[in-house]
């Protein structure tokens, strides 16, 4: 047997049993595991953490655990200068692509307005979702915790609120996308690419008020879903300055 003391920080305490917050917690343990699978068994998934430190050096997942370690599990920092060590997430990209599990609709909808590449498929399995991480490298959004702690997962986010205006809020602040919005780019049924097309390209497929109040069009090159810069757009305006707002 060994014993090993882990505390976890910040928000991470949110996926751990309340009367463990906040504080060192003793665990006896039969084997010298890994700190994945140790950080795992307490129900924080390991796409949460970027940061472990053991008796205070960085370490990786893959790390076993010795008797007497002293264990730190930090979540992703926004801000926060600690290049010096090894942070186990990797670094919000240009071209950040996600993929949304099936309980995540609206919100796969709402992040394809602001332009994200965002694939969801009602009837999408589990086994697709891991290797669309795996192959297609896009990052997870998923509910369920269980499946963001498969080892395939290398990139992921548990959403927390049900509320798809939330949710937005939380991926946007995760992944630092604030600067990254594209509204007008992309399609909110399938994903496909939007570009402005002439209204009289369009003029057949629009509504009598419709063609009589609008003049920008765009239309989606995949499905042909026609969009125009009326009250929607600025419905997303408002929606972005939520984000952009102070930053
Ligand atoms: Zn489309």
């Amino acid at each position: 047997m060994i014993k090993v003391f882990i505390r976890f920080y910040e928000e991470l305490n949110d996926f751990i049993r309340a009367d463990w917050r906040k504080q060192q917690i003793e665990r006896q343990l039969r084997h010298h595991t890994t700190t994945k699978d140790l950080i795992e068994s307490f129900g924080v998934p390991h796409t949460e953490v970027d940061l472990i430190l053991v008796n205070g050096v960085s370490v990786n997942f893959a790390h076993r655990v010795a008797d007497g370690d002293l264990i730190s599990v930090y979540p992703v920092f926004e801000s926060f200068d600690i290049s010096e060590v090894t942070r186990l997430q990797e670094r919000p990209l240009r071209d950040l692509r996600f993929i949304a599990d099936c309980h995540l609709g609206k919100l796969a909808g709402k992040m394809r307005l602001l332009g994200f590449d965002v694939e969801y498929r009602k009837d999408i399995g589990d086994d697709e979702l891991a290797a669309a991480v795996l192959n297609d490298r896009r990052v997870l959004l998923s509910r369920d915790r269980r499946l963001l702690m498969r080892r395939i997962i290398d990139r992921g986010y548990l959403v927390r609120s049900q509320n798809p205006d939330e949710q937005i809020a939380e991926v946007i602040k995760r992944f630092d996308l604030g600067r990254q919005l594209k509204p007008f780019t992309r399609c909110a049924h399938c994903n496909g690419i939007l570009e402005r097309v002439e209204k009289a390209a369009v003029l057949h497929l629009l509504e009598p008020k419709t063609k009589l109040y609008f003049e920008d069009f765009f239309q989606c090159q995949s499905c042909r879903q026609v969009y125009w810069q009326g009250s929607h757009l600025n419905a997303i305006k408002e929606f972005i300055k939520k984000f952009t707002d102070g930053t």
